[in-house]
């Protein structure tokens, strides 16, 4: 990957967005967008006003995006994003950093060894950064799908999707009402965190709470397992406290009735403002014919991404745990 092709698109990409947003009053990140379809159409579009035509075809002149990898396009695509977040946004609008999409994607493979296709879905796929990081690490055929609620950040998916040549099918609905899709291989999802406003649909779910709002991300984990085949996997991106909440107990039996908990590894707290928003990764497996609880879980705190000596000392230790636990 080369990292003067990642800035010279994101600066491209900045440029056409600034320009649309500037020209129909739009916020920034909607113009990324907006930019990222021109840029894969080769074109702007016609209802665009004409003087903001004319900028973006003489703006198109300046870019072949033949030249760029994938990744470069994810991470370029990724920065524009990040920009377009950067204070404005409801918190729900978050990008999963690159770091910890990128060890998802470490983690996928080696959960899928021997697999030569699998079947993937993301039913928190946001801007689709995580779904499209952990498809760009895996050497395998891959049918992926991924859903958000958000409009502005479906259309980025899509978009994002596009200029990667990643074929992902989206839906863009409530993610805890039904989905028209067979159960999959593998689901992975950063979990949006808080209360579900829909009581009445939370009521589908045997994790809803009795006297309040329930949790989304315990009904997102339940759904989850509800469309993962039986000895299928799912990684999720979850608060730390997920299993020291009030409802916690009612999560434990949940789980303890329908998956293994193949790990658990805790994000570096570098990457969160506050300790109280802290993350961790939490793998399961869905009981199915023949699967069993491993012998140990794969427990770890993960240093600093930074800390490469550091790094490299953990993921030796993680590979170890996969040939002991779990090759193929
Ligand atoms: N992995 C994503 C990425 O790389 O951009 C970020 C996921 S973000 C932490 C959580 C996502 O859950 C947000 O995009 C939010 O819109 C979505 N979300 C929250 N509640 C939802 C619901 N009920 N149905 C579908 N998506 C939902």
């Amino acid at each position: 990957m080369d990292h003067k092709h990642v800035e010279e698109l994101f600066e491209w990409i900045d440029e056409a967005a600034t320009a649309i947003e500037y020209q129909e009053n739009s916020t920034y990140l909607e113009a990324v967008a907006g930019a990222l379809d021109v840029l894969f159409h080769h074109a702007p579009f016609d209802d665009m006003a004409d003087l903001l035509k004319q900028q973006l075809e003489k703006h198109l002149k300046d870019i072949e995006l033949n030249k760029y990898e994938k990744e470069e396009i994810r991470k370029a695509t990724q920065l524009a994003i990040l920009k377009g977040m950067k204070g404005a946004t409801q918190q729900q609008h978050l990008i999963t950093p690159d770091t910890v999409a990128m060890f998802m994607g470490y983690l996928t493979q080696r959960l899928f060894p021997g697999e030569k296709e699998l079947r993937i879905f993301d039913p928190a796929c946001g801007t689709a950064n995580l779904l499209t990081a952990v498809l760009n690490q895996l050497d395998k055929k891959v049918a992926a799908y991924g859903s958000d609620v958000d409009e502005t950040l479906m259309k980025l998916a899509l978009a994002n999707a596009n200029l990667q040549k990643s074929e992902i099918e989206f839906f863009h609905q409530d993610s805890l009402r039904p989905f028209l899709l067979e159960p999959v291989d593998f689901v992975l999802a950063d979990l949006p965190v808080g209360y579900y406003p829909d009581d009445v649909q939370a009521k589908e779910f045997t994790l809803h709470a009795e006297e309040e709002h329930s949790y989304s991300h315990h009904l997102f984990i339940e759904q989850g397992l509800r469309y993962t085949k039986p000895g299928g996997f799912l990684m999720f991106i979850i608060p730390n406290f997920l299993f020291e909440s009030d409802q916690a107990q009612q999560l434990n039996e949940f789980l303890r009735e329908h998956a293994h908990i193949f790990g658990m590894l805790q994000l570096p707290e570098s990457l969160f403002k506050e300790e109280k928003h802290a993350k961790s990764i939490l793998i399961l497996q869905k009981k199915g014919e023949g699967t069993k609880t491993p012998k140990e879980a794969l427990l770890a705190k993960l240093p600093s991404f930074k800390n490469h000596t550091a790094m490299a000392d953990i993921l030796g230790q993680i590979n170890q745990w996969f040939e002991k636990n779990h090759s193929s």
